[in-house]
């Protein structure tokens, strides 16, 4: 057979879906995928786009590290073709549900545990190594955000091998936003003098970040069982922030904090309550209901309470690369 008629027959019966390159769900309109949390499902429909199905578990504004999901999530479980979780024991009970239920062939895919190697977890103030919990939000990362997409591209890729192009195209304009934002990270945060970045909050997502860019996790309030923390760690903390000069200490949307908001206060500095690890601004299928628009949201913030100049972040729109159809619980 002449080599170019051979190329085209191949080319057809790739375009076709043929044989094992077809998309294994069964309505075979693409896989169908669960996710955990919503950013982690909002970084797979970037990739992912109107060619897969995506479905998230956690509902928004839920506490994502102490969450059990229903038993009739089973049954979504049932039907999926993968589940992308966070891992770093972030979801354990929704992956015990989940070997329990996926059907023969589907797979849990760990997208932080696969982005990190064991020696550069970090351990600290809510997440001590005494747990046997490493810090789980890689996410809040950028850097780690763009080791989720490339993972769910390989592997969507090789689970639906006809949509490949398209994964990878939409990886590469996921990246190319993502080297914006980054660079209008480090322009936002270098208006604020080094030695005063420094932070303290409630909910301690922010490990990972603050190393990649130049911050200080002075503190997190939270301690590992979600409990307050003792009047005697209370007025350590205020110590702290007084001998610190930090002019701001942060709370979380998600686990409103009377304790920081007495630190705050006892301490003489602003206590701004509106940070979000897990749970994206808007409403699902507004602009900035998106991981990129939920981290812009908080660097926006975090660079203002600390009398930055957010302007270099203000002027990077946060947008989708490919349409979001993912299902977000809310
Ligand atoms: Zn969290």
């Amino acid at each position: 057979m002449p080599r170019l008629l051979l190329t085209v027959l191949i080319a057809a019966l790739l375009a076709a879906g043929c044989g094992d390159d077809e998309p294994s769900s069964e309505s075979g309109d693409g896989l169908s995928v669960a996710t955990t949390v919503a950013p982690i499902t909002s970084i797979a429909s970037q990739i992912g786009g109107d060619r897969v199905k995506i479905t998230g578990i956690v509902p928004e504004g839920t506490n994502s590290h102490t969450f059990e999901p229903k038993p009739s999530v089973a049954e979504l479980l049932s039907s999926v073709d993968v589940l992308y979780v966070n891992g770093l024991k972030l979801e354990e009970p929704t992956k015990e549900l989940a070997e329990q239920s996926l059907k023969d062939g589907a797979e849990i895919v760990e997208l932080g545990t696969r982005s990190i190697p064991e020696k550069e977890y970090a351990y600290d103030f809510s997440f001590p190594k005494s747990g046997g919990k490493p810090n789980p939000h890689l996410w809040t990362d950028p850097r780690y955000a763009l080791k989720y997409a490339g993972i769910v591209r390989d592997d969507l890729a090789e689970r639906q091998p006809a949509d490949g192009d398209y994964f990878q195209a939409n990886y590469e304009k996921f990246e190319a936003m993502i080297e914006q934002f980054d660079k209008a990270m480090r322009a936002s945060f270098a208006t604020i003098p080094r030695a005063q970045r420094k932070l303290l909050t409630y909910h301690d997502a922010y490990a990972y970040f603050a190393q990649n860019y130049g911050w200080d996790v002075i503190g997190a309030i939270q301690v590992s069982d979600f409990e307050d923390p003792t009047p005697k760690e209370v007025a350590r903390l205020i110590d702290q922030v007084k001998q610190t000069n930090v002019p701001a200490v942060f709370g979380s949307e998600v686990f409103p904090s009377p304790v920081l908001e007495q630190i705050g206060k006892e301490a003489g500095v602003k206590y701004v309550d509106v940070l979000r690890d897990d749970d994206l601004p808007g409403s699902p299928g507004e602009p900035q209901h998106s991981w990129m628009g939920l981290m812009h949201f908080d660097y926006v913030t975090m660079t203002e309470a600390m009398g930055g100049d957010a302007t270099a972040l203000k002027a990077f729109e946060p947008a989708d690369v490919a349409p979001d159809k993912a299902v977000y619980p809310q």
